[in-house]
């Protein structure tokens, strides 16, 4: 079998940039990437860079 379409969006997410959000709607820490972050927990765009 061809196995060459390995795990390559864990390695996309350590070559990229990620930086660390707070939501301000529950509180949850997360790291997000791109221009529209949004929660993982609650959904909402309501956040912050956390740095
Ligand atoms: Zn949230």
């Amino acid at each position: 079998m061809c196995s060459s379409g390995g795990p390559m969006a864990d390695i996309d997410l350590k070559k990229l940039k990620t930086k660390k959000y707070h939501c301000k709607d529950c509180g949850n820490s997360f790291k997000g990437l791109g221009k529209k972050v949004v929660c993982p927990s609650c959904q909402s765009d309501n956040v912050e860079i956390a740095e």
